[in-house]
């Protein structure tokens, strides 16, 4: 029998990276096995730390640094006897002899360590390309808590006015939030026409009338040509389309580029994205030798393909995963989807799945629907809209993706939804889950079935619908448009070519309406057009409902509108509910926000 402090040296476990991935494999290992010898070594000064905390302990949200060691080497050691290894650096791995070069940072020292079991988590480094100017000391990347402390350090010392994030993923839209906290006016560079590309142009749209709402300069479309020094000393950020943006700091957030040197030097096969390939039990070509987190592609559970998930619930899942296999339980690393939250300063925006674009380019048919569902029972104060996306397949109604962008309840509702998706779930199976509710939580119909009731009705024919890029099309082919709203919304802006019914008057007119012939029908959100829908299809009509309604269409057209209309109802709710604590105070903020 082993003892409680032997190991066996034969088998090592030698785990390269001591961050999200590699920790937990490591943590996970020690519960399974007692007796192997398990070594984390980590290039950087800190293990276990929470790089997905850095944004807000820049803004000050997270005062204290060391909330962000989720864990220290002496606690591994003492709780695990894990052998925490910091500021050593893997250099090679020799798999002939299973051994690894390690190089200690502190000594300068190299020397071997022998490993039965490899894991490689070395994650993903930020992109930074060889632009002029790039080595400015005022252009920070952000993936450690030394990046963060220097950034932190740069605010205090400089008092910056005025900073240019590139780039507008995740971490973008979180530095942008995280500056503007601290009072530094932002303009975000973004090259493509969007930010966040996990979620479809229409639904970024809701992202982009926010930021610009919260004073963040948007310049989509444009790509980071150069860096130079302004008359002033300023740093000047110049894009490809000539614009210059004089700021005091710039923070690219470009994406980030899986670290895969050390495997490729070691022979081992790499995926067509560039990460680390592993089969499903996560071993790498060499079977001794596993890999995780950001530097892995994983199968994509709703195209099938290889595909490259930066994100931490994955990186933590996979740790505990190799674990179990090398602790010798029979494993199936399952499918990843991409689930991911987001707060762009009021709004949080959540994804899962496979977006339009991508089904698209995977040539994979789908149908969708857009609900516009509140976060709570709408009588009791404080509910706010939010905007759901859902992707599904037109003949079996499986979901294939998920887009929620919103204020509050976000995140609950998501969670329903990625949930279900990853168990296969149809859209009539969102219809008939069975969800808590209390006025203060939800609603009777939560947001999830409403989604499900929304696109069922599609798939069942109940409406036939139409979307936004269709209606241009539909009307040179001598549709009607009737918008269903109240006439003081139609008089505050409709669509071109637009006749007004309000809905309430639709019985009495319903004699005026083309017998031969489409009728599309909108209102704000799609609700009540839906109704009319329903009411004149019974009588003999053709009506097609414009699904999302006038919301989505300005979101999808925002040139064609005065923003998205329903924006404002969004903030109001806001204001009133975060500034005002009496019905004086409401009245004010209703006034002014008028
Ligand atoms: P990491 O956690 O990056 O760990 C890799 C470690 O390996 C590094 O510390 C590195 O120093 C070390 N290493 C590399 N090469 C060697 C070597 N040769 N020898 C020794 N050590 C080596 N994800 C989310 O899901 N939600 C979020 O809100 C979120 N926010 C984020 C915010 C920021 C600012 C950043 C940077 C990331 C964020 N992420 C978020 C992503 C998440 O942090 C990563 O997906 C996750 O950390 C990946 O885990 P990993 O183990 O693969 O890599």
């Amino acid at each position: 029998m082993t003892g409680c402090n032997q190991q066996r040296p034969d088998r090592t476990i030698v785990i390269v990276g001591g961050v999200a991935g590699g920790a937990s494999c490591a943590a996970r290992l020690r519960r399974l096995d007692e007796s192997a010898a398990i070594v984390m070594l980590e290039r950087g000064k800190h293990v276990s730390f929470a790089n997905c905390g850095l944004p807000y302990f820049i803004s000050g949200e997270i005062h204290d640094r060391d909330k962000l060691l989720i864990t220290t080497p002496d606690r591994l050691s003492q709780r695990f006897r894990i052998d925490v290894r910091v500021r050593h650096e893997v250099m090679a791995i020799d798999r002939q002899r299973k051994t690894v070069e390690v190089r200690d940072h502190q000594s300068g020292q190299t020397y071997p360590l022998r490993y039965e079991k490899l894991v490689l988590s070395p994650g993903a480094a930020p992109v930074r390309p060889r632009l002029p100017g790039i080595e400015d000391a005022r252009i920070f990347s952000l993936r450690t808590i030394g990046d963060a402390e220097r950034i932190r350090a740069y605010l205090e010392a400089n008092d910056p006015r005025r900073a240019v994030v590139v780039g507008g993923g995740f971490i973008g839209l979180e530095m942008a939030e995280s500056l503007s906290h601290v009072g530094v006016h932002v303009t975000l560079i973004e090259l493509a026409a969007q930010v966040m590309l996990s979620v479809d142009r229409e639904m970024a749209e809701w992202i982009h009338q926010h930021l610009r709402m919260k004073g963040v300069e948007l310049i989509l479309e444009e790509g980071v040509a150069r860096f130079s020094a302004g008359d002033d000393g300023s740093l000047v950020v110049s894009t490809d389309r000539g614009n210059q943006v004089p700021c005091d700091l710039a923070v690219l957030a470009i994406g980030v580029k899986p670290e895969v040197d050390l495997a490729r030097k070691a022979g081992l096969e790499l995926g067509p994205l560039g990460g680390i390939k592993v089969n499903d039990r996560l071993q790498t070509s060499d079977p001794d030798i596993y890999a995780i987190g950001d530097a892995i592609e994983v199968q994509d559970g709703i195209l099938g393909g290889p595909r490259r998930i930066p994100l931490a619930n994955l990186a933590n899942r996979q740790g505990r995963l190799a674990a179990d296999h090398i602790g010798g339980k029979e494993i199936a690393c399952t499918d990843a989807y991409g689930t991911s939250v987001v707060r762009v300063f009021d709004l949080t925006v959540a994804s899962t799945g496979a977006s339009e674009r991508a089904l698209v380019a995977g040539g994979v048919p789908y149908e969708k629907s857009y609900t516009h569902p509140a976060s709570h029972a709408g009588y009791y104060p404080g509910a706010v809209p939010m905007v759901m996306k859902l992707l599904f397949a037109p003949e079996t109604g499986r979901v294939l993706d998920g887009q929620l962008v919103g204020i509050d309840g976000v995140d609950k509702r998501f969670d329903v939804l990625a949930t279900a998706m990853q168990l296969g779930a149809t859209v009539s199976d969102l219809a008939r889950l069975e969800l808590a509710y209390a006025p203060p939580f939800g609603t009777g119909k939560d947001a999830v079935n409403i989604a499900g009731y929304a696109a069922s009705n599609i798939l069942d024919g109940d409406v036939e619908i139409v979307h936004a890029d269709q209606v241009d099309g539909w009307l040179g082919e001598g549709a009607l448009l009737l918008d269903v709203r109240t006439v003081g919304e139609f008089r505050r802006g409709q669509l071109n070519q637009a006749v007004n019914i309000p809905i309430d008057e639709m019985r009495s007119h319903l004699t005026e309406l083309p017998m031969n012939g489409a009728i599309l029908v909108y209102c704000l959100t799609g609700i009540r057009s839906y109704y009319v829908c329903r009411l004149l299809k019974q009588h003999g009509y053709r009506p097609l409902n414009l699904s999302g309604g006038y919301m989505v269409y300005c979101a999808t057209y925002p040139n064609r509108c005065k923003g998205i209309p329903g924006l404002q109802r969004w903030r109001r709710a806001l204001a009133l509910e975060t500034f005002c604590s009496t019905p004086e105070e409401r009245s004010i903020v209703r006034r002014n926000m008028k």
